[in-house]
């Protein structure tokens, strides 16, 4: 069998790629169990495979985030042996470094990080943007709005401007002036070679106004729609590739009407999915993904940006969602953060130093059928890097197996008892997170 890698599907030496290699099949709608239609008949939930040209994503699935090309401390093939299915990387920080071009010259970034399997990456708008104003990721669209914005953190010098045509910001590696724009954003995304890319779109907060919100719903669909002309042109001209996917980003904050608007209205346009983005308020985190599976055309595939919690992640999938990224498992891992089906607690804890026990018992990953607490414990106090590779394997194993479990519940009509169980036993302690 010659391998995805070497050989991505619907990649033709001289042609354009080909687009039906990638497409969404789905298996089990939730609405179509016994008791299966939820509040208002808002039930979205659904297993399926997404088919890339590196390979299928049965879904509902976890992504986990390599945010430089590299899961920090952990190889590709400890994350395929974990169950990982696919990856998603930063077009922003790749675009920072090596550069755009070093991942084309080495045939895309599955490629160049040797993961043998589907890959996304992000548009950068994340990132550019929230250079906006240090913590509280605020935005300003022109000096004026600067001088009168009073939510940039104290001491934090803003980095990003808005403007119609996109964003300018200066680099945090270096302090040089650059330019991002939808059609920046796709140049570099197509270069970067994932099979799954995101439209470039503007991040709102909470903290802004509604006005603002209204114009930048509006400002984006004029970006998703330049983002669409560049892919084709960049699908056209870039021969012998295999063909990217693009999906359309929702934003709209926490109002209803803008989210069903922003959604009809990426929904008008030609992507292959949809990106559930921006600021969303948790307590409506599956109503807003059930308000956008309303306009959405059941076969595009929905990936929720940038998910936390447990919880979340079950109201998401329950609405609609079928991807799911999140840094959270890595980035909280390497701080000692382990979780459990039981919640999540500190490895570093007192406790811990003598205790001879996996990291959670009756876990399958190779930490917890290799290692102990106490020598994990022991690593990230010493800050050896192994801490991290430990730590990381298991909270990534946690949630890949978290999704892998409940698309077997959707399957086996059992969706609603694995949830309510699995959510007692993770909160019965009061975890947070
Ligand atoms: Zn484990």
């Amino acid at each position: 069998m010659t391998s995805l890698l070497e050989h991505p599907r619907g990649a033709e030496p001289g042609k354009p790629g080909d687009r039906s290699a990638f497409y969404f099949e789905q298996h089990t709608r939730l609405s179509d169990s016994p008791n299966g239609l939820g509040k208002n008949g808002a039930r979205y939930g659904r297993t399926g495979v997404i088919h890339t040209p590196h390979g299928d994503i049965q879904t509902p699935a976890f992504v986990p985030v390599a945010t430089q090309a590299a899961m920090k401390a952990v190889l590709p093939e400890s994350m395929k042996q974990l169950g990982a299915q696919c990856l998603l990387s930063n077009a922003f920080h790749l675009f920072e470094r090596p550069g755009e071009d070093v991942l084309d010259a080495a045939g895309g970034l599955a490629k160049f990080m040797n993961w043998d399997g589907p890959t996304f990456t992000d548009s950068g708008g994340f990132q550019v943007l929230s250079l906006g104003a240090g913590f509280k990721k605020t935005l300003a669209m022109d000096v004026t709005g600067l001088k009168s914005d009073d939510v940039i953190a104290d001491g934090k010098e803003r980095r990003a401007f808005v403007d119609e045509d996109g964003v300018t910001f200066k680099s945090p590696l270096n302090g040089s002036l650059h330019r991002f724009s939808a059609e920046i954003s796709m140049g570099i995304q197509h270069k970067i070679g994932a099979d799954i890319m995101f439209s470039f779109d503007e991040l709102t907060t909470l903290m802004n106004t509604r006005q603002y919100q209204e114009e930048s719903i509006e400002r984006t669909f004029r970006w998703a729609k330049r983002c669409v002309a560049e892919h084709k042109r960049l699908t056209e001209e870039r021969l012998g590739k295999p063909y990217q996917a693009l999906y359309g980003v929702v934003q709209g904050a926490n109002y209803e009407d803008l989210r069903r608007r922003a959604a009809a209205q990426i929904a008008s346009l030609d992507f292959d999915g949809v990106g559930i983005g921006g600021a969303i308020e948790k307590r409506i985190i599956g109503e807003t993904c059930a308000w956008i599976c309303d306009a959405m055309p059941e076969n595009r595939p929905r990936h929720v940006l940038g998910i936390a919690a447990v919880d979340d992640i079950f109201a998401c999938v329950e609405n609609g969602g079928d991807t799911f990224d999140c840094v959270a498992p890595a980035r909280c891992g390497r701080n000692g953060a382990i979780y459990t089906r039981h919640g999540r607690y500190n490895v570093k804890r007192a406790e811990n130093k003598f205790a001879f026990t996996p990291l959670e018992e009756g876990c399958d990953c190779y930490t917890c059928t290799h290692y102990t607490r106490a020598y994990v414990d022991h690593c990230l106090r010493a800050r050896e890097f192994d801490g991290f590779t430990l730590a990381t394997i298991h909270n990534e194993r946690f949630f890949v197996k978290l999704l892998d479990d409940i698309r077997a519940s959707i399957d086996g009509g059992y969706f609603e008892e694995f949830r309510d169980e699995t959510m007692a036993h993770y909160y019965e302690n009061g975890s947070r997170g």
